[in-house]
């Protein structure tokens, strides 16, 4: 199974390089996780991808994008790889027994939420503490839901939360958002969020499920209970590479470090998306990314041509 480009993750940077590689005629394979179209699939609505006034649910963008790149040719398999060489060409990518050898590849495995590791999180989880509202929101109606964090996913989705809790609490480690000034505009407009300012979550606490979280602020040093159905966690991402460790080059956060043209630091093996990126990870950026790198592929097999294994 020898194929020109493979492509590991299937978020938007993935299928938008899939997209750009389909349709320079390379015989491309794309190795998603368990989400058609990655972690956008799970985010409620997106107001800032160009060519959707209004916006655009997050699981029909993700899923328009997984169309279109299967529109090119590209063969989508919803598996995540367990172990790659990169050491020489062509490169090697191992699912359970079965290798893949692409001549170029393309990492776009993303990140994923980062969890506060507080007594209570991972015993309660799926069980009323959560990393998606998106998913998980409609069990909460008419019930009181907290979201821990300050940034866009936080407020956004602590907004869309707002559609069937009762109330929104918002716990936030400082005393003002990291949020867009759009999204704070909306929370602060908005009745059923309420805030809990320069505060940290210290454990979630309940029976079967959550009733409440035990929160201390940072600057009294003061504790309190707060009763809450359900807590969300929304403090920022983690970079997936734990499978590239000790082959692609990394800062010192984990991100797989991005030379010119989304170049690694081994030839013929490229990085897109919010692997590469802890500043902005945005849906385009990380679109424009992968067309980057799978332009980039392209030219470096017509460089670099090998025969069939
Ligand atoms: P983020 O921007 O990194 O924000 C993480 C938030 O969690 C920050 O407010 C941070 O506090 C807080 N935090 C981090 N570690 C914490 C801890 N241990 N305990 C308590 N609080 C903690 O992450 P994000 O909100 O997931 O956003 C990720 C990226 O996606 C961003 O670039 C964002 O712009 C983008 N995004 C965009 C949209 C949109 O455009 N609509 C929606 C969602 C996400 P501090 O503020 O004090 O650092």
């Amino acid at each position: 199974m020898l194929y020109d480009l493979i492509i590991i993750g299937g978020g938007p940077a993935g299928l938008t390089a899939a997209i750009y590689a389909g349709r320079a005629a390379m015989k491309t394979l794309v190795l998603g996780s368990s989400m058609p179209g990655g972690q956008i699939a799970t985010t409620n609505i997106v107001e800032n991808y160009p060519g959707f006034p209004g916006g655009v649910n997050g699981f029909e963008l993700a899923n328009a994008f997984v169309r279109q790149a299967e529109e090119f040719g590209a063969e989508i398999l919803q598996e995540a790889a367990s172990k790659v060489d990169f050491s020489k060409r062509p490169f090697t990518v191992q699912i359970h027994d079965q290798t893949y050898s692409g001549k170029t590849v393309i990492v776009a495995t993303g990140a994923f939420p980062r969890r506060l590791g507080i007594p209570g999180e991972k015993e309660f989880f799926g069980h009323g503490v959560s990393t998606c509202a998106t998913c998980d929101g409609f069990f909460y109606k008419d019930k009181v839901a907290t979201v821990i964090g300050g940034g866009d996913s936080a407020i956004d989705e602590g907004l869309f939360l707002t559609k069937f809790a009762r109330k929104v609490i918002v716990i936030h480690r400082r005393d003002e958002l990291r949020a867009s000034k759009q999204l704070q505009e909306r929370a602060f407009a908005n009745p059923k969020m309420h805030f809990v300012w320069d505060s940290v979550a210290e454990e979630v606490l309940g029976d079967e499920t959550v009733t409440g979280v035990r929160v201390r602020n940072v600057k009294s040093g003061a504790t309190q209970v707060i009763a809450t159905d359900g807590v969300f966690v929304y403090v920022g991402l983690i970079p997936a590479t734990r499978l590239f460790q000790g082959q692609l080059e990394m800062n010192n956060q984990g991100y797989i470090i991005s030379g010119d043209h989304q170049q690694t630091n081994v030839p013929g093996v490229f990085v897109a998306g919010d692997v590469q990126d802890p500043e902005f990870r945005q849906v385009v950026i990380a679109a424009g990314s992968g067309a980057t790198a799978a332009i980039q592929a392209e030219r470096y097999l017509s460089a670099h041509p090998i025969d069939p294994v």
